[in-house]
């Protein structure tokens, strides 16, 4: 399959591209270099600098690459960054996404994976969060990218565009030679690791007062390489889907606090930590029933413990202690 990647330069959308290629798809690897890096993209993908605000370079992508899919990557996702200054996010995430669904539509590309996220459910009414449970976000990105998954049963609808809605829970870890490098870090695990690295001179929880088991807030944290698979497979499956929207997730929550003990137990430094205030848009809880993508898509993920998953990231980051040079 001939398979166009937007955000293809980013930490998902590049370990995207290099799964695309190693099972034998044609990946078109678009990005518009704002955020991503031009060396995180495979050398045998087709790349093509592309500013999706702009319906004329999209749609000329389109008139000169033979696309049989697209997987949606791009958009704002910092939560955080999204309190600041919404309208960003909703530019990026709805009005640029309508730029590829139209260029789509005009050129008869009909199967669409769109690149969701946990955050829609806002804080959660249950634990764990499965496809059906409410959709309330509290922040910005949530709500940018809820109302984009909202657009697209109108485009199956009208113009047969096939689509599948994958929600991510905590992205991490890094396969050897793929990681996360973003120019200005907000997550988690590669704040610890550059402060186990002494390339930060502090770490800071955010908040110790949440109704949780120690405190801090819980996440359900996912591989980048088992986020890339599941996209292969939801590409296999998308003309005959069981259901349209999937969470990916591990189904296990970690504390901010477990997370700081296994990245000191893996990096074997010490990791100084204080506690601050909480951050604003964060939901306590946020763990993924992650069964209906095993069943419906065949899809398991290798990555399940959050050791395995810090110890890649750690692996990468020394490596790369600098990221991506470009
Ligand atoms: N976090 C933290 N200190 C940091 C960065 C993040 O305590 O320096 C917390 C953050 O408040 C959240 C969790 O780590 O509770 C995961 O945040 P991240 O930004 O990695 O992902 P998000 O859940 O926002 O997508």
């Amino acid at each position: 399959m001939n398979v166009l990647v937007t955000g293809a330069a980013g930490y998902i959308g590049s370990v995207i591209v290099a799964d695309l290629i190693s099972n034998g798809h044609v990946a078109i690897a678009l990005d518009n270099l704002s955020l991503g890096h031009r060396n995180a993209i495979h050398p045998n993908a087709i790349f093509v600098p592309c500013d999706l605000s702009n319906f004329d370079q999209v749609s000329s992508v389109f008139s000169t690459q033979e696309i049989d899919a697209v997987i949606h990557m791009a958009g704002q996702s910092l939560v955080g960054e999204s309190m600041q200054d919404p309208g960003k996010f909703f530019r990026a995430n709805i009005l640029n996404g309508l730029n590829v669904l139209e260029a789509m539509r005009h050129h008869n590309v009909r199967k669409f994976v769109f690149s969701s996220t946990a955050a829609v459910y806002g804080e959660p009414t249950e634990i764990p969060l499965s496809e059906t449970s409410e959709c309330a976000p509290i922040n910005p990105y949530g709500a940018s990218k809820l109302q984009f998954e909202k657009i697209l049963p109108w485009y199956l609808t009208t113009y047969g565009i096939d689509y599948m809605i994958l929600r991510y829970f905590n992205a991490a870890g890094a396969t050897d030679t793929l990681g996360e490098a973003h120019t200005t870090e907000s997550h988690l695990i590669p704040i610890l690791l550059e402060t186990a690295l002494g390339l930060r001179s502090k770490f800071e929880i955010f908040g110790s007062d949440y109704n949780t088991r120690d405190g801090s807030c819980i996440r359900d944290y996912i591989h980048v390489s088992d986020l890339a698979s599941a996209h292969i497979k939801a590409l296999e499956v998308i003309s005959q889907p069981t259901s349209r929207i999937y969470n990916l997730g591990i189904g296990h929550g970690y504390s901010n606090l477990e997370v700081l003990e296994a990245a000191r137990a893996i990096t074997g430094l010490p990791i100084e930590a204080t506690i601050g205030a909480r951050r604003s848009g964060d939901p306590p809880v946020l763990i993924a029933r992650a069964d209906k993508a095993r069943k419906d898509l065949g899809w398991s993920p290798r990555f399940v413990e959050i050791e395995h998953i810090v110890n890649s990231a750690w692996l990468w980051k020394k490596k790369y202690p600098n990221g991506y040079v470009d």
